[in-house]
Formats: structure tokens, C-alpha cells, sequence
């Protein structure tokens, strides 16, 4: 019956409790998790990103970790632990030392070695089982870790979940075949559904942009939560959902009738909205067109302008996949002028620049554009006549109240906190890391791989954002810090005696408790007990001691008096009735 092997101490005195309550929400703290984890204890900055955990904190963070080890041991993965200091060699060899960018931090030892702090480990790992693969006998394999990962994220923020420092279950698997690994993501697929049913959290399977890492099919998890950085577009009708980063769907658009060329007299209107007004248009008639400067490694940029709908905007993740880019930027006046544009008056025709449409404004006519002079916009623009060698894709942002691209159904938007991703990483990294073996045939092959990882630490932040009230924290049972809590009201000696008894009994019954015996005022404790969001609270007073009964309190639930002969019964039926 007990909730947790991995948490070893089952008892607390809150006097001997290192975890320092905050009466006000600090001032940098902005989303919910963040306010009440510092407020209650749980944990404390150091520098911009990086936390301690501090008692509560940390237990909370091994029942979490608890849950994923069991499920990932359950589905055949293997427990390992890579190092945090990773050899520059490796990321030279994958190729990403120059790529990953500047949430790679870089060190450089005495020995003018260079180094990085690991934000993921596919070098790592690759490394470690390259050297020991012979046979396709060997695998399949799935290697993961809980580990400190380090990035150096441009905006860390609210607290545990955008940290620099944080606490991740990568998981790397190896496989002969594609067969063999559309069925291990499958599994890891099932398993974190597991995961994160267990954990009590409401979440949805996306499908995901493969961002920095690459590769083929991947899916994001994410927790339902108002305060989530993320966009999700699912539909309303069918199991469609994904990261709006990648998102498409369908949007009926208003028609024109054909019409030859005319420029017209715009002056000052640049904005979408100001030109459709001066003009008596639907926006949607409009050819918004931005320009990039398109950046990627070992080649000179790029300048691409881009059009869409005026009433659309550009999706900039989906079109940096499309183009394949590193880095995308808004092209500056002179690159516009370069191309025989003129900012704020930009259209596709006539630009010396490769010109991508979006597949909406395919066959469209009778559309409005800049005219590429000052203070003036053209009509009649018919872009396969007027702009033949346009390109068409994807590239507009999916809507809400567009058209399912499955079924045609609704799409709606919601917030999501990212809490794990799994990926189909295929030979993306085995092939310039040498990951090689024998196959059945006695050929060389290069293995394929999957990687799956959970925000371990931001789980803790992602539970809270969907467990609280105006006084706290409210943990489900069995990811709570301790499962009850004890409070002694007065300094009667007997009333003291009888909750020190009452709060032994119960650790001995083998649940987690922690006795208020400190010096305080019976508001201080109850407010205490409260926002820390210990799941059962049993308050001893003097004159429920005189009466034979224990005031018990549910968290965010009922409250009711139970004889003391029958507290620890009771405690342990709502306690087996909540942890299941
Ligand atoms: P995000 O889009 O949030 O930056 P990511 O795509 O960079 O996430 P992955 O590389 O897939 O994330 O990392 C695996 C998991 O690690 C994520 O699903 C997320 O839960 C967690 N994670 C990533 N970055 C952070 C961070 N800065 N702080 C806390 N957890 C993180
Ligand atoms: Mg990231």
C-alpha cells in the first residue's frame, strides 16, 4: 500500500522542516506553479533558471520520477546514467556543435579542451553504443536516463517550467529496422499515455514540428493548462490535434473576379487593415507579403518573400522547416530594396527573390499587392499569370474556426504545457556517428534510432498549474509531499501526547506524515498546511481532546469530526481510496 519505495523518510516534524513559507506571491513570479512552489517551500531560485529543490520540493519530484522509472523499466527500457559534461568531439561528428545554436553552453578545461553541459545526449549515447554493437542480434535497445540537462534558453521563465537547469527522462533507442521502430514508438507512445494518466494530469497527444533534433514522425504531450506556452489546434469533431507549429487546415476564402493590372493611390496605408479600408475590401483579397533573410550554416543567406492571405500570418516554424532553415529574420529595408521592393509597399510581382505562396492563394485573381512603389498598391493581381514562377505551401497559421484537414470538423485552440515528446529520429544521428552492426545478412547496416523525453521537473510545475485554489496547492494522493499532516492546537501537554501518538501510528501504518508541533498561531498552521496542499489534515485541539474527537479536513473537500480511536482508520481508508 505504500505510495512511494523511493522516498525514505516517512515522517516529519514541521519544527525540523527546512521549508520556509512565504505569506505574499513573490514579485517575479508570474504563473501559478511558480508563486505557490516558491510560497509553499517547495523550492528556491539561485540564478536566473536554476533551482533548489528543497524537502517538499524534492519529494515531490521523486514520486514523479518514481512513475516514469516504473513505467519506462515496465516497457522493456534500461536505466542508465550519462555524464553532464559532454566531449566537443562528438557534437563536431553529428554536426551540431556548429548548429545547436546558443542554448549549447560551451566550456573550454585547462587542458584548452572544449566541452558542453548536455541539453539532450544522442552524441552520448550514440558514442557508448557504437562501441559496443556488433550484431543486429544486439538489438533492439532502449537506453534512458533522469537526468540535469542544461540549456541556456534566451527566456528561462516561470520557475520550473522554462528552466536553464532542469530535470529530464531522456530515453534512445536502437533498432535493425523501421519496422522495429514504428513499433517502439508505438510503445513509448503507450507508455506515456500511462505516465501521465498516473500522474492525474488532463493531456493530449499532438503532432509535433521535429524543431533543432530532426526526423520524421513525433508527437508532443502536453498538459491542458491556460498558463502553457504553447498553441494546440485539434479538432472538435475527430482526434486531429497539433502544435499550431505545424498545424494545417483548411479556411474558405472569399473569390474575385479576373482583372488586368491597375495601380492605385495608397498613401500611408502600409497596414493590412488600412489598405482594405481606403479600398472597400475584404482583407482576405489582399496579398500580404513579408520578406525574409533566410540563414543556414556553410551557405551565404537567402532573401524569400513570402505571401499570404492579408487576414493570415505566416506560420514562421512550419516555413523554416519548409525552407530548411537555421534561422529566420525579417529581411531589412535594404534587402527590400535590393530586390526591387519598397518596405510597406511589397509585392510578389516583378521581385528579384524567389517568391513562396501560400497554397490558399493558389488560382486566386483579382487580388490586391503592393506595387513595389511608394504609397501605392495594385490591383487585379493574378498571381499565376502576374508571378508564373511563384512556389505554393503551407505556410499560413492555422485559425480557429478553420476546417479540420481530416474531417472537415472544427478547429478550436487551446494551451498546452509541453511535457514530454517522443520522435522517430530515424538514421539522423547513427549515420554520422557510425552507429553500424551486422545485419541478418552479414551486411553492414547503420542502426535507426527514437528518442522520447519528459520534463520531469516541469511536471512538477505542470501538476500544480492543474491542482489549486485561492489558498494552495491541492496534490493528488500519491504525488503529495506528505499524505496527511498533523496539528497540535495549544500547548497542552496532553493534547500534544495524544497527536505525537495519533502521527506515529500513522507512519507506522507506513503512510507519510508530518506533525505541526511548531509554536505558532492556529491560522499560521492551517494557512501553512493549506498552501503546502497536503491531501488529509487532523487537527487536535483541547476541546475536541475533551469531546474524543479529531477534526479532519480533506484538501479542496469535505470536513468532518472522527472519534480518535477511529482517526487512523480513517485516515487509511481515504488515503487507499485516493492513491488508487
Ligand atoms: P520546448 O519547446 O518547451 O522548448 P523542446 O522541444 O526544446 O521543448 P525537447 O528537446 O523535446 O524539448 O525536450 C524534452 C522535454 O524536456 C520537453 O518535452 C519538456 O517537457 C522538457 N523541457 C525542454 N526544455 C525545458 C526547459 N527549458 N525547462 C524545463 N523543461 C524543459
Ligand atoms: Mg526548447
Amino acid at each position: 500500500m505504500h505510495a512511494s519505495g523511493t522516498v525514505c523518510f516517512r515522517a516529519m516534524r514541521m519544527s525540523n522542516l527546512f521549508s520556509p513559507t512565504l505569506r505574499d506571491d513573490p514579485a517575479d513570479a508570474e504563473v501559478v506553479s511558480h508563486k505557490l512552489l516558491l510560497r509553499a517551500g517547495f523550492i528556491r531560485r539561485v540564478t536566473s533558471g536554476v533551482y533548489n529543490f528543497l524537502p517538499l520540493g524534492l519529494r515531490v519530484l521523486r514520486k514523479i520520477e518514481a512513475v516514469v522509472r516504473e513505467e519506462m523499466n515496465r516497457a522493456g527500457a534500461q536505466e542508465i546514467l550519462m555524464p553532464m559534461v559532454q566531449p566537443a568531439e562528438l557534437w563536431k561528428q553529428s554536426g551540431r556543435w556548429d548548429k545547436y545554436g546558443r542554448e549549447l553552453l560551451r566550456i573550454t578545461d585547462r587542458h584548452d579542451h572544449e566541452s558542453c553541459l548536455g541539453p539532450t545526449h544522442e552524441e552520448v549515447v550514440c558514442d557508448l553504443v557504437r562501441r559496443e554493437l556488433r550484431s543486429y542480434k544486439q538489438l533492439p535497445m532502449n537506453l534512458y536516463q533522469i537526468q540535469a540537462k542544461f540549456r541556456d534558453e534566451v527566456r528561462p521563465r516561470f520557475g520550473l517550467m522554462r528552466g536553464r537547469e532542469f530535470v529530464m527522462k531522456d530515453a534512445y533507442s536502437f533498432h535493425a529496422d523501421e519496422d522495429d521502430l514504428a513499433r517502439e514508438y508505438q510503445n513509448m507512445f503507450d507508455t506515456y499515455t500511462r505516465i501521465f494518466t498516473r500522474l492525474g494530469l488532463k493531456f493530449r497527444a499532438v503532432q509535433a514540428d521535429t524543431g533543432a533534433i530532426g526526423g520524421r514522425r513525433s508527437h508532443e504531450f502536453h498538459v491542458l493548462a491556460e498558463s502553457g506556452e504553447d498553441v494546440i489546434a485539434h479538432c472538435s469533431a475527430c482526434d486531429y490535434a497539433a502544435n499550431v507549429e505545424m498545424a494545417t487546415s483548411c479556411r474558405k476564402v472569399p473569390v474575385s473576379e479576373g482583372a488586368d493590372l491597375e495601380t492605385v493611390k495608397t498613401p500611408g496605408a502600409t497596414a493590412v487593415e488600412d489598405v482594405a479600408g481606403l479600398l472597400h475590401v475584404d482583407p482576405a483579397l489582399l496579398v500580404k507579403t513579408l520578406v525574409y533573410r533566410v540563414k543556414r550554416a556553410d551557405e551565404a543567406d537567402e532573401i524569400v518573400a513570402v505571401c499570404v492571405r492579408g487576414d493570415d500570418q505566416v506560420q514562421a516554424v512550419k516555413l523554416a522547416r519548409l525552407l530548411g532553415a537555421d534561422e529566420l529574420v525579417m529581411a531589412a529595408d535594404e534587402d527590400i530594396t535590393n530586390i526591387g521592393g519598397v518596405a510597406g509597399y511589397v509585392g510578389p510581382q516583378g521581385l528579384n527573390a524567389r517568391v513562396l505562396a501560400d497554397e490558399t492563394l493558389k488560382g486566386a485573381v483579382g487580388l490586391i499587392a503592393g506595387s513595389n512603389e511608394k504609397d501605392a498598391h495594385v490591383t487585379g493581381i493574378d498571381l499565376a499569370r502576374d508571378v508564373s514562377d511563384a512556389g505554393y505551401a503551407d505556410v499560413r497559421e492555422c485559425r480557429e474556426g478553420d476546417a479540420c484537414p481530416t474531417c472537415g470538423g472544427g478547429i478550436g485552440f487551446s494551451r498546452g504545457i509541453e511535457v514530454g515528446h517522443v520522435f522517430e529520429l530515424g538514421r539522423q544521428y547513427a549515420e554520422p556517428m557510425e552507429v553500424v552492426f551486422q545485419n541478418a545478412d552479414g551486411k553492414r547496416a547503420v542502426a535507426t534510432m527514437g528518442c522520447y523525453g519528459i520534463g520531469v521537473s516541469r511536471l512538477v510545475a505542470a501538476v500544480v498549474e492543474q491542482c489549486y485554489d485561492d489558498a494552495g496547492i491541492i496534490w493528488p494522493m500519491h504525488l503529495a509531499p506528505f499524505h496527511v499532516v498533523f496539528i497540535s492546537l495549544g500547548k497542552s501537554e496532553q493534547v500534544i501526547n495524544v497527536c505525537k501518538q495519533m502521527y506515529e501510528d500513522t507512519q507506522a501504518a507506513g503512510l507519510e506524515a508530518v506533525w505541526d508541533d511548531r509554536n505558532e498561531r492556529p491560522g499560521v498552521k492551517f494557512r501553512d498546511a493549506e498552501l503546502m496542499g497536503i491531501p488529509i489534515r487532523v487537527v487536535l485541539g483541547e476541546r475536541g481532546l475533551s469531546a474524543g474527537k479529531a477534526e479532519i479536513t480533506i484538501r479542496g473537500g469535505e470536513k468532518l469530526e472522527v472519534p480518535l480511536e477511529d482517526v487512523l482508520n480513517f485516515v487509511r481508508a481515504e488515503f487507499d481510496r485516493r492513491a488508487a
